[in-house]
């Protein structure tokens, strides 16, 4: 149950923003060229302005020009604060140099995973325990198809040569699938049953037993 993904677009009300990839309302101004008192609009050129994050985004004859598109999907609202740093970087730099990009990633995923488990120090040991939590298995397969586990485990942080694009989204996009399933959904049912008028609210503990399986 992923939140939707709304991406920018010229002079709409609100999307998902460039900067800090939280959906928010966006105000528009058209630029305009001051010069001695004089001033002209600049044609075609706009902002958009963040009202979540303070940051403007620039875009010439309709098309977003700054902060540069990025292949990479935007990172999960509820991603720690360490691993987004992390996974913003990498979003930037992924056209430039996918072997930096994934060296940056393999770090986000060591911290998400330590966040999510006090044995994160033992990557194998930690999946198994979050498989348990209720990570899908298959997760493990493509954590050591993308050699964050496994015997060809690459240390988090270094660079690998074999590391394409291709490795580089789908670390994006794990990244992605684990914070949904092991923060954002509990906590999307959390604030279900703090919604529960009264009466229902009994049966809370009984819900919150079904949803840890
Ligand atoms: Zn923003």
């Amino acid at each position: 149950m992923r939140e939707k993904y709304i991406p920018p677009s010229y002079k709409e009300e609100g999307f998902h923003c460039p900067h800090c990839g939280v959906y928010a309302h966006q105000d528009w101004y058209d630029v305009s060229l001051e010069r001695n008192i004089e001033s002209e609009s600049a044609e075609g050129l706009s902002l958009s302005y963040c009202e979540r994050c303070d940051n403007y985004a620039v875009w010439v004859k309709e098309i977003l020009v700054y902060p540069e598109r990025s292949k990479a999907p935007m990172p999960l609202v509820d991603m720690p604060e360490d691993v987004m740093r992390d996974y913003l970087e990498a979003r930037k730099i992924i056209d430039r140099s996918p072997r930096a990009a994934s060296a940056l990633l393999r770090r986000a995923l060591r911290r998400l995973i330590n966040y999510l488990d006090e044995s994160g120090e033992n990557i194998e040991e930690a999946i198994n325990n979050l498989n348990k939590k209720g990570l899908d298995i298959k997760i493990q397969k493509a954590l050591n198809s993308v050699r964050v586990t496994g015997d060809e485990a690459i240390a988090p942080g270094l660079i690998d040569d074999r590391d394409d694009e291709e490795t580089t989204l789908i670390l994006f996009n794990i990244i992605n699938i684990i914070v949904d399933a092991l923060i954002s959904q509990p906590r999307m049912v959390d604030d279900l049953l703090e919604r529960l008028p009264d009466s229902k609210k009994r049966d809370k503990d009984f819900l919150f037993r079904a949803r840890i399986r």
